[in-house]
Parts: C-alpha cells; sequence; structure tokens
C-alpha cells in the first residue's frame, strides 16, 4: 500500500441520480474516466441511453435506471436493482434536482412541494436506501448536490435555497452518523454552472452581468467544472473528510 493518495476508482461502481444530463452527466463521465462503472439514474429513457453511451465510450461499464427520485417505491426497488444486477455501490452521487424560480408573493405550495420532493425528499429517500446498505459492508463516498444557495440567498430562490440548506445540514447529519462505519458523506455545491436547468434563465443579458459580477473568475461554471472535486470526494484521498461542503464556485463565496 502506497503512502500517497490514489485518485483511482478502478474497480468501484458509482450510482449518479440525474446522471443523465448536465452537472450529473458530468460527474458520470469524470468517475468513469477515473475508473469507475457508473449506474445512471433519471426519469427519461432516451437521455439515459445516451448517458449510457458517453460511460461506455470512456471503457466503463454503464447503467441506466428509470426511476423518480420523488417515488419511494421505485427509489428502494431502483437501488435493488443495481445492488442485484451490476453490484455493490461504493459512491453515491446524490445529485438529481430542480428549481423553480419565482418571486415568493407568486410562490405556489406546489411549486414549493415539487422542489423540496424532488431536492430533499429524494436526497433523503435515495440516501438512506443506498446508505443502510454502505453501513453493512462498512465502507463508501456520499456526495450530495447543493448549491451556493445552500450558504447565501437571492431572490426568488425560495424552495431551492430551503432545499439546498436542508441538503447542507442533512450531509453534516449523516457524516456524524456514519463516519464511524467508514462512510464519507461530503456536498459538493456549485454556483451558477451552464446545464439545461439554467440556460434559460442566463439568457437574460442583465441577469447574466449581474451573476458575472458576483464571480471572481469571471465566467459561468461549465459541467466538466465539477468532476474534478466529485472524483475526489469519490477517492480514497478523501478519507478523513466528513461533512465538509466543497464549493466549486468561482469565488462567489470567498467576498
Ligand atoms: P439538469 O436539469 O440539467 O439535470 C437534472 C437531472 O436530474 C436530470 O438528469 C434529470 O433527469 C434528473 N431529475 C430531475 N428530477 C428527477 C426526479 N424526480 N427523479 C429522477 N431524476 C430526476 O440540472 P443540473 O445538471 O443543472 O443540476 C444538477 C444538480 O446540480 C441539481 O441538484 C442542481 O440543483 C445542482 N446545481 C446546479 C447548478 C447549476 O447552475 N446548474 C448550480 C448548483 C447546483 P430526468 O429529467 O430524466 O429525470
Amino acid at each position: 500500500m502506497s503512502e500517497f493518495p490514489t485518485f483511482s476508482l478502478d474497480g468501484r461502481l458509482a450510482l449518479v441520480t440525474g446522471g443523465t444530463r448536465g452537472i450529473g452527466l458530468a460527474m458520470a463521465r469524470g468517475l468513469a474516466h477515473a475508473g469507475s462503472d457508473v449506474a445512471v439514474l433519471g426519469r427519461d429513457p432516451e437521455s439515459g441511453r445516451l448517458a449510457v453511451a458517453e460511460i461506455e465510450r470512456l471503457g466503463r461499464r454503464g447503467v441506466f435506471v428509470q426511476a423518480d427520485v420523488t417515488k419511494e417505491d421505485q427509489v428502494v426497488e431502483a437501488v435493488e436493482r443495481i445492488e442485484r444486477e451490476v453490484g455493490p455501490i461504493d459512491i453515491l452521487v446524490n445529485n438529481a434536482g430542480k428549481n423553480i424560480r419565482k418571486p415568493l408573493t407568486e410562490y405556489g405550495a406546489d411549486d414549493w412541494d415539487d422542489v423540496l420532493d424532488t431536492n430533499l425528499r429524494g436526497i433523503f429517500l435515495v440516501g438512506r436506501e443506498v446508505i443502510r446498505r454502505m453501513a453493512g459492508r462498512g465502507r463508501g463516498k456520499v456526495i450530495n448536490i447543493a448549491s451556493i444557495f445552500g450558504g447565501v440567498g437571492m431572490p426568488y430562490q425560495t424552495a431551492y435555497a430551503a432545499s439546498k440548506g436542508g441538503i447542507v445540514q442533512l450531509t453534516k447529519v449523516w457524516a456524524t452518523e456514519y463516519a464511524s462505519s467508514g462512510i464519507n458523506v461530503n456536498c459538493l455545491a456549485p454556483a451558477y454552472i451552464r446545464t439545461p436547468m439554467t440556460a434559460a434563465w442566463l439568457e437574460d443579458p442583465e441577469r447574466l452581468r449581474d451573476i458575472l459580477s458576483r464571480t471572481p473568475a469571471g465566467r459561468l461554471g461549465e459541467p466538466k467544472d465539477v468532476m474534478g472535486a466529485a472524483v475526489f470526494l469519490a477517492s480514497d484521498a478523501s478519507d478523513f473528510i466528513h461533512g465538509h461542503v466543497l464549493y466549486v464556485d468561482g469565488g462567489w463565496l470567498a467576498q
């Protein structure tokens, strides 16, 4: 055994929820490049098929699992099926998420439920099912995808920021609960990344200027900017890191 850290994920299996596009797909590709097989979970089979093809192009096994993270029965069955048919999950990237941006006074209770169900209930359900298995094996890496809005506010992010703040807290709880079981639970928290979730929102030139003015790096993030942090938190190199929030934000929160 080397005294130096390794970032290799050879022989591992990762589950990436929402791994079919955007940041999730980039992380799935990054993990595959580092040596991991990857199961991607989402609702749309066509984007799932394309994601699997990208993983396989990197020489790793890719599997698409169709499930809605808000539905308990579908999550339980999906995790059970991956473990039975593909293998034990070593790495969980709890990434599936959504945003509805509106002023508070226009925010419907349905909007609130929709965002909280996906971003918080989904993370809880998938995390619970995977962590119970990791705990039985005494090892595992869990990466919950939060956001800078888990730490700071901005207009129109009522449910989203509440859900991401919840993810940061739930990460800290799971980290303390499972560190002694050999499981690392951490958060990865990006600022604005150019993906299907943000494309329309970033079309407004004034808004884009405002966002860039808050970003010391002077540019938006690209999905590939999140890859390295995901590989690090999934690798043995992060074995003593528990309950950390790793911001990938171009310096947004350094100000
Ligand atoms: P996208 O909208 O591009 O991708 C979202 C992914 O989540 C898709 O794969 C989608 O697949 C899946 N998904 C959504 N709802 C569900 C559901 N109910 N069940 C299963 N899968 C679901 O988003 P991003 O890539 O931009 O965001 C990914 C994560 O990163 C989110 O948690 C987001 O909050 C976070 N984030 C994004 C930032 C950004 O600027 N883009 C910044 C900070 C954090 P399908 O539709 O097939 O189900």
